[in-house]
């Protein structure tokens, strides 16, 4: 490599780096988060998951509550449930299409968020995972409102994750962080079942 590029690559590079710094000590405050993990694609529950891991590694108490699946017999489940810092709630009795019964699907999407507001206004939790809460949202089986409210009134460094496909927007406005998973290829659809280790 010539001198020439040598050294226009590092005036570029110390540029660069001027933003990036810039950048960096620009956002300097401080706050619990609201984070919704959106869209078709794989990688919403098991980047919730990740932020588990995180957390507990920083010596941070986590809860989490898992709504719509009943029993789930994923990987993580196991792996945190036996975790001193870890809470994990199941609150659903499986998918409407499984339960058929739209009374009980709304009573027990109302019994778990009664679990989550627990956690909510329980200031030693760190970090919430709220799993597929999107969809007793979406389905109308807790009221949107009284859910922000109840998310708004938690403690102000309290992180928590919001899981689902379709995140109605009152929930994306009142996020601090949204990401939309796209679905670009899945193995489901050549036929491939769901797999221990990568889908739960
Ligand atoms: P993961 O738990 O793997 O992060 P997810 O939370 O984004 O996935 P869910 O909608 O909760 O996705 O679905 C959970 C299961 O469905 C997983 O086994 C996942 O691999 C699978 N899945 C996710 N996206 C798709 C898709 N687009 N088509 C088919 N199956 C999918
Ligand atoms: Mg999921």
């Amino acid at each position: 490599m010539s001198q020439e590029t040598q050294k226009k690559h590092q005036t570029k590079m110390a540029r660069k780096k001027k933003v990036v710094d810039e950048g960096i000590n620009r956002a300097d405050r401080e706050q619990g988060l609201l984070l919704v993990l959106t869209g078709n694609g794989k990688g919403k529950s098991s980047s919730a998951f990740g932020m588990i891991a995180r957390a507990l590694g920083h010596g941070m108490k986590v809860g989490v509550a898992q709504f719509i699946k009943g029993s789930s017999d994923t990987g993580e489940e196991s792996f945190f449930k036996g975790h001193p810092r870890v809470t994990w709630h199941v609150l659903g009795e499986g998918f409407t299409w499984e339960t058929q019964n739209l009374e009980k699907d709304k009573q027990t999407a109302e019994n778990g968020w009664d679990v989550a507001r627990q956690m909510l206004h329980d200031p030693s939790y760190d970090l919430i995972v709220l799993d597929e809460l999107t969809y007793p949202l979406r389905y109308k089986w807790l009221d949107m409102d009284k859910v922000l409210a109840d998310l708004q009134a938690r403690h102000d460094m309290q992180h928590v994750v919001v899981t689902g496909r379709g995140a109605l927007s009152a929930l994306v406005e009142a996020a601090d962080t949204v990401t939309e998973l796209a679905d670009k290829k899945h193995a489901y659809r050549a036929g491939v079942k769901a797999q221990k280790g990568i889908d739960l």
